[in-house]
């Protein structure tokens, strides 16, 4: 598979950013989570911007979002593992398309939450970061994230262009950080071209991720990364077998009335049918 993100520094090293092509990823993920176009959109921000936040921990680390809302949508989990893999589940897959003028209106179906990051570093304790969602349209709440868990100015534009029978034509996201030391030009032209960008999709649909960072940096740019991010799920038969031992003696009694259990991944959605005489 083609590299579909691209990682580096601009403007005289004063800025990093982060183009991360996810048509394949939005695909992949509409596919498998069953999900309607509204979940489509909302599902595959969050997905995107994740794996874009992921590439700023290291190697073996692990990233993981949690958008938790008092809506119907539920929860969104997107958890990340190295190197590039990435998974997410949502509790309601089937949200209904609301318009606000001819856009979808998110903070109407996302309503109010919160939207909490997990880095676990490999150090004792993860490193855990909430904050209320106050955009309720994911790019506005991971911006707020930055501004406010990180205090890293970041921008972030990220989209999901589905066709009139629902199917993923382009998802992208771009994310700009300004480094130390930026000077206030770069913060105002940073501003503008966000601005300008009001279609990530359909430059992507146009131009490969070099050229479209050209467009943005012209020649003042330096790709220091490139990869491949795609949906892998890392459930196994295992795993759940031995979340159920960690059950109960009593709750364990219950289970092995029956020959076999059957158990479902929230991320994959895949179904495993447990032996309960190995339990
Ligand atoms: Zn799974």
């Amino acid at each position: 598979m083609k590299n579909n993100l691209i990682q580096g520094i601009a403007i005289g090293n004063q800025v990093r950013f982060y183009l991360f092509d996810s048509t394949n990823l939005v695909i992949e993920l509409q596919e498998i989570n069953k999900l309607s176009v509204m979940a489509t959109n909302i599902v595959g921000k969050s997905a995107t911007i994740t794996a874009m936040m992921a590439q700023m921990i290291k190697g073996e680390q692990k990233l993981s979002s949690t958008i938790d809302t008092n809506s119907s949508v539920g929860k969104i989990i997107c958890t990340t593992r190295a190197p590039g893999k990435i998974k997410c589940s949502v509790t309601n897959p089937n949200l209904e398309l609301k318009f606000s003028g001819n856009k979808l209106d998110l903070p109407e179906v996302i309503g109010t939450g919160r939207l909490s990051v997990v880095k676990d570093l490999g150090l004792k304790r993860p490193f855990v970061s909430e904050v209320e969602l106050v955009a309720k349209d994911i790019v506005g709440d991971f911006t707020y994230y930055f501004a406010n868990s990180e205090q890293i100015p970041t921008a972030i534009s990220s989209g999901v262009h589905v066709d009139k029978s629902g199917k993923v034509m382009q998802a992208g996201g771009l994310m700009i950080q300004l480094l130390p030391g930026a000077e206030a030009k770069t913060i105002d032209y940073i501003e503008k071209i966000m601005l300008e960008l009001n279609s990530l999709t359909k430059l992507l649909a146009e131009y490969s991720l070099q050229r479209i960072i050209e467009k943005l940096f012209g020649e003042d740019f330096q790709v220091l990364k490139e990869m491949t991010i795609k949906y892998e799920c890392d459930c196994n038969y295992k795993r759940f077998e031995n979340g159920l031992k960690m059950l109960s003696v009593d709750d364990l009694i219950e289970l092995k009335q029956e020959q076999e259990i059957e158990v479902q991944c929230q991320f994959c959605l895949k179904k495993y049918q447990i032996k309960t005489s190995e339990l």
